[in-house]
């Protein structure tokens, strides 16, 4: 039965003292949005299906490929010979284990101008995406709203996680007042990861989301904590009871800068993936990605399902995106990126 508190397989989780038949209820009632689908979302998803988010919204604008299944959880050899989107693949597989919550998948690029319509009603943010950008346009919109967000973010053999209740703990940029520069920062694809980083992650920022959802306020964890698992270390910052800074720019100030910002890059190169994503100025207008296919079908080889169409061109291939993005692989160009979308795809 839908919304039951007492189901046999929350059982165990409402034995827990503090959360009970009225955590599980609360859990149930509960609207969660899982930024990104990779290793850290596909967990976080798996951890929230499980401990019974009522209701579960699954952002990813990415789709299955085999160089994701040695770490990221759920996902099939077929998932990724079928080039199904991370969302949809994901939100298929929590239905599989858990059919009594609503599971909403948005194959869909968040950005300053996605943000609101993607998380409106969002109880609590939950971060398992892979970029600065998408962060800081997340700290901005939970805390300009009041929901609060758990940070997370693994590479290598080590993670870091925060969370971040607005007004009550430091915010991203309490923390870290501006992003690495592009390009700085290290990632999957040029440092490697081992699947354990991204569970522990996920696992560390799943009980805190539970805490939080559960109305255990006081047990939250309220300091940036990073681990380190090979060899083991852990490191806390920020104190035992760390407040937000009064002079910062987002929290203090509540200047949105992220959020206002309307003309973001329509380009983002994917670092050291020698793929860039094209997103189309013409957001908002209707695309027919029928008509794509139509046109590129009798000259190349391309493969399609109702999401997503792939296209093999001379050196390059093209994943274009029911909504009009495309990722580009065989160049981290953005300029030549956009001259192949132009080419192929058309604006
Ligand atoms: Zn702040």
């Amino acid at each position: 039965m839908q919304n039951d508190p007492n189901a046999p397989r929350y059982s165990r989780q409402v034995l827990f003292p503090p959360i009970g038949e009225a955590g599980q209820r609360r859990l149930l009632e509960s609207t969660v949005v899982l930024v990104g689908c990779g290793a850290l979302g596909a967990s976080l998803g798996e951890q929230m299906a499980r401990a019974g988010v009522g209701r579960l919204r699954l952002i990813d604008r990415d789709v299955v490929e085999e160089s994701n299944l040695g770490r990221q959880a759920l996902y099939t050899a077929q998932d990724a010979a079928d080039h199904l989107p991370k969302a949809a693949a994901l939100a298929g597989h929590l239905e599989e284990f858990n059919p009594d919550i609503t599971v909403e998948p948005r194959v869909s690029d968040l950005n300053a101008s996605t943000i609101r319509d993607l998380l409106d009603g969002a109880d609590l943010v939950l971060d398992g995406c892979d970029n600065f950008d998408t962060r800081y346009l997340l700290n901005d919109w939970c805390v300009s709203s009041g929901r609060p967000w758990v940070y997370g973010a693994c590479v290598a053999s080590r993670g870091l996680t925060a969370v971040i209740v607005p007004g009550q703990t430091p915010c991203l940029r309490c923390l870290f007042p501006e992003p690495p520069p592009a390009g700085a920062a290290e990632t999957c694809d040029t440092s490697g990861i081992i699947a354990p980083a991204a569970t522990v992650v996920a696992a560390l920022q799943a009980a805190e989301a539970i805490k939080i959802l559960t109305g255990n306020l006081e047990a939250v964890r309220p300091t940036l904590f990073s681990i380190e698992l090979w060899p083991f270390r852990i490191f806390e910052f920020g104190g035992k009871d760390p407040s937000p800074r009064a002079d910062c720019t987002c929290c203090g100030k509540r200047e949105f800068v992220w959020l206002d910002t309307t003309d973001r890059a329509r380009v983002l190169t994917y670092c050291g993936r020698d793929a860039v994503q094209v997103v189309p100025a013409s957001r908002g207008r209707a695309f027919d990605l029928d008509a794509v296919e139509r046109r590129l079908a009798p000259s190349f080889a391309v493969r399609r399902n109702a999401y997503v169409l792939k296209v093999e061109v001379p050196d390059h291939t093209l994943t274009v995106f029911d909504d009009g993005r495309a990722l580009i692989s065989g160049t981290g160009d953005a300029d030549r990126a956009r001259a192949l979308y132009d080419q192929y795809v058309g604006s």
